[in-house]
């Protein structure tokens, strides 16, 4: 399986090299250059297998020549055995015929582990067989940080490098990042704000001349292709759950990057009956404004009670555009350029039409988040977080037939954003699970830098392990 660019003008790349690479040479994204495709047949043969046999069956074929089954199987064994529930991706009903997925049992209680772990265990593997060692550096507001430091806390081959804003990250989502101990691991609190340490993530690729000999560094954000590739898996195991394929399914996901809801996209492409995407957006309503009426236009960054969906522009947008704009690298190049520069606003409204097949979209303000949180909390003792309440929302208030299963994706653990839900009307902290109950009284460890790209170069130089 080659990997090409949706800006069309980049060399094919193979499964390996696609892993190790950010943005592809000519500013786009690697996308498989055809989709696997699975019949009713293969997919009905599915049910009933453990969520690991599952992702074996979706993911082989991306890796295609690449890498041995068995070796795959042992990457993705090897993923989720961190996992805090049999079952991996629990669903629980919360409505007729309405399911919430809890994707929100990994090590750092979000979604992203499902992705992150994966990614650290087929980055180790890669380079063990090449011989080869890595740098991961990466800027955190958040579950970004920590579910990278969870994924590399075992590599052989990878340094890993989260740099945070000093005093603006939640006490829990620093604690999962410093509280790991691992000699690979390492923590820098920035004395400055996350833009401060996205910008000298983005100096530092450009220029890597600062690190030893022959490092290479590697990005491990939502434009990965890897993390993309894992997160399809549990549409299929959704689906299957819930009587597919013999009846198509819908799916409700609170979307910032927009690449959750792509591998949701991807499954369709594959074959999965799937009748409805539904989109969910804070008050950072970008992506919602670009389906409900074709605004694609930009606006200031408002914070939210769902943080990890703050984002002006959704990277993998671009990946579904290229696919409705029939595949067409120079067309996606003009488009993103003209976006970008903000002296376009609007998509072809046939591709756009195209779009509005699958997806629908909702967005919900803090005030109504925290509604829909204390609303559930009262009806069915189930406690969301603000995240997964605007997923929930939005498929109830998107969707068009109540014989469809609606599947909404809970992408965080209530106990992340504890003055979220304690707004709500929550009584108390909400409970951490119990495997991290002591979460407070472990001991931390990161180095505090002053806000300067030569110190922060220097100190990563300086602490190189692997
Ligand atoms: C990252 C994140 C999202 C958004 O997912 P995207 O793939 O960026 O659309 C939603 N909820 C939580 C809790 C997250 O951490």
């Amino acid at each position: 399986m080659k990997y090409i660019s949706t800006r069309g003008q980049a060399p094919a790349l193979s499964f390996e090299d696609v892993v190790l690479t950010g943005l592809a040479p000519d500013g786009g994204l690697f996308v498989p250059q055809t989709l696997p495709q699975f019949s009713r047949e293969d997919i009905t043969s599915w049910a009933g297998l453990p969520y690991n046999e599952l992702a074996l069956k979706v993911i082989s074929p991306f890796v295609a020549g690449a890498i041995p089954a068995a070796d795959l199987k042992g990457i993705i064994d090897a993923s989720y055995s961190d996992f805090r529930h049999r079952a991996i991706a629990p669903l629980v009903q919360s409505g007729h015929n309405e399911w919430i997925l809890e994707l929100f049992h990994g090590p750092t209680l979000a979604f992203k582990d499902f992705a992150l772990q994966f990614l650290g265990h087929l980055l180790d593997y890669i380079l063990d067989k090449r011989g080869q060692k890595v740098v991961i550096m990466g800027a955190t507001s958040g579950d970004t940080g920590s579910a990278a430091i969870e994924g590399c806390r075992r590599c052989k081959n990878i340094d890993i490098f989260i740099l945070h804003p000093h005093g603006r990250v939640s006490d829990v989502q620093r604690r999962q990042m410093t509280t790991v101990m691992s000699d690979n691991i390492h923590n820098i609190a920035v004395e400055g704000n996350f833009d401060d340490c996205q910008n000298m993530v983005k100096a530092s690729f450009g220029d890597q001349s600062f690190l030893p000999d022959g490092r290479q560094l590697v990005a491990v954000n939502s434009i990965n292709w890897a993390r993309i590739m894992a997160q399809i898996v549990y549409y299929f195991w959704a689906a299957l759950s819930v009587g597919g394929p013999h009846r198509a399914v819908s799916f409700a996901v609170p979307t910032g990057n927009f690449g959750d809801i792509f591998a949701g996209y991807l499954a369709r492409g594959m074959g999965l009956p799937v009748e409805q995407l539904v989109i969910g957006t804070n008050a950072n309503d970008i992506l919602h404004r670009c389906i409900s009426a074709n605004d694609h236009s930009k606006k200031p960054i408002e914070h939210s009670l769902s943080p990890s969906m703050d984002i002006m522009a959704s990277s993998n947008f671009e990946r579904l555009l290229f696919d409705l704009y029939g595949k067409n690298g120079a067309a996606i190049d003009t488009l993103m350029a003209s976006l970008n520069a903000g002296s376009v606003s609007q998509l072809d409204p046939t591709a756009l039409a195209q779009a509005r097949k699958v997806f629908s979209s909702y967005r919900l303000d803090d005030a109504e988040t925290l509604q829909v949180i204390s609303d559930e909390y009262e009806s069915s003792d189930y406690l969301l977080d603000p995240h997964s309440a605007i997923g929930l929302q939005a498929g109830r208030q998107c969707r068009r037939s109540s014989a469809t299963p609606m599947i909404c994706l809970a992408t965080a653990h209530p106990a992340k954003f504890p003055a979220a839900v304690m707004q709500a009307g929550y009584p108390e902290n909400p409970a951490l699970p119990h495997h991290m109950a002591d979460l407070f009284e472990r001991e931390e460890r990161y180095h505090v830098e002053t806000n300067d790209l030569s110190k922060v170069q220097a100190y990563m130089a300086a602490n190189i392990t692997v």
